[in-house]
């Protein structure tokens, strides 16, 4: 009764039927990139119950690889108010720990807090980040929590509530961000889970390098996709930026230096959350015109939260240091951001140019609108490299 159908088939169909309704009984697991494109879903069983399924996509599409599903409806959605969507600039405010282990030796890193093998460490670090959080919260403003290993066995060591009472905020979305010295991205990704997070299959920065020797992950790994996408370098110095708006990046066999990066493939699979600077006084140039989803993020590291100066709990390295204006404690810290939270990105929240959104809800937009929007197959984006 099921037949094999290639993407291209798939592909085909949807370009065919753009904007209306259809129905197509099959079931192949190419229908994982055909779903992500569309709005809703009707399913029926060959027995048992049909119905709408609104999940998150990830879910989706594990639903419908395992499910016995025999026809499926797909409803676009309607670009009409595309230019509501497209015409504000989606903001987050970021958090990357790094790791202070790497290639597995203790403390090789010693510019990073030793957030699992000290407690009063982990226990100032973890403070700042809810502290961070629950201000963000206060004002409606989102926050990608980005961990890597050392800071989430910190957390399994020392405060198993620390992600559930994280995410329990209703504003922070946890994803996985790794240098990947010792510890790959899938198992930081399941180490979130374990450690009580529900972390999206997006990857929080990636180099290049590594992007282009992952080719067999992300054929095995379908349903990721890139928070800035893999325009790192290693120790992110002299990074490229990505193109500024939200798009479908090569494969990995396609590439084989940062700027193929800069190319629409309407058939990859990997979606690349583009950015602009946050200094919105850039926004107005660095925005283009035209139907593209941008977003834009505030970007501090865990360890810049530091103790106060007379905190003896923890080694010296971390307290600030008086008379430093360039240190900052995490309540400095925290109120410098609300400052800027109040003059700057607020007001534009008024005035309907800014939106706070998190990088998953932002690629699950664009998902939902990606055939409003002005990207064209093979669309040559190297003007946008710098
Ligand atoms: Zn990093």
């Amino acid at each position: 009764m099921w037949k094999k159908t290639g993407v291209i088939i798939w592909m085909g169909i949807l370009a065919a039927f753009a904007g209306k309704e259809m129905v197509i009984h099959n079931k192949t697991a190419n229908i994982v990139h055909a779903v992500s494109t569309v709005d809703s879903i009707t399913f029926k069983h060959t027995e048992g119950p049909s119905g709408q399924l609104n999940l998150h996509r990830d879910a989706l599409v594990d639903s419908v690889a395992h499910a016995k599903i025999d026809s499926i409806t797909f409803q676009e959605t309607d670009c009409s108010n595309i230019e509501d969507v497209t015409s504000k600039v989606y903001f987050t405010f970021v958090i990357h720990n790094e790791e202070d282990d790497a290639n597995g030796v203790p403390g090789s890193i010693p510019t990073i807090p030793d957030y699992n093998g000290n407690k009063a460490v982990f226990d100032h670090f973890a403070g700042a980040m809810m502290d961070y959080a629950k201000m963000l919260q206060k004002y409606g403003a989102t926050l990608s929590f980005q961990p890597d290993w050392t800071f989430i066995e910190g957390a399994m060591n020392f405060r198993p509530s620390f992600f559930p009472d994280l995410e329990a905020l209703g504003n922070v979305e946890v994803i996985p961000h790794a240098h990947e010295t010792i510890v790959p991205l899938d198992s930081i990704y399941k180490m979130e889970i374990e450690a009580g997070a529900h972390p999206r299959k997006q990857i929080g920065g990636m180099t290049v390098g590594k992007y282009m020797q992952s080719e067999d992950w992300f054929n095995k790994n379908p349903g990721w996709s890139h928070w800035t996408g893999p325009f790192q370098s290693p120790g992110h110095v002299g990074d490229a930026s990505p193109p500024p708006f939200a798009f479908r990046i090569p494969l990995p066999a396609d590439v084989s230096e940062t700027i193929d990066l800069y190319k629409h493939v309407a058939s990859s699979p990997v979606v690349v959350t583009g950015s602009i600077p946050s200094a919105v006084n850039s926004w107005s140039s660095a925005k283009p015109t035209g139907a593209y989803i941008s977003s834009s993020y505030w970007f501090e590291a865990t360890r810049f939260f530091m103790a106060e100066s007379d905190d003896q709990s923890v080694p010296a390295q971390w307290r600030k240091v008086p008379g430093n204006v360039r240190m900052m404690t995490s309540a400095e810290k925290i109120a410098k951001i609300e400052t800027a939270l109040k003059d700057t990105y607020l007001p534009l929240q008024s005035e309907g140019k800014l939106e706070f959104m998190n990088p998953g809800e932002v690629v699950d937009m664009y998902k939902r609108y990606e055939h409003c929007l002005d990207l064209v197959d093979g669309q040559d984006l190297s003007g946008y490299a710098k």
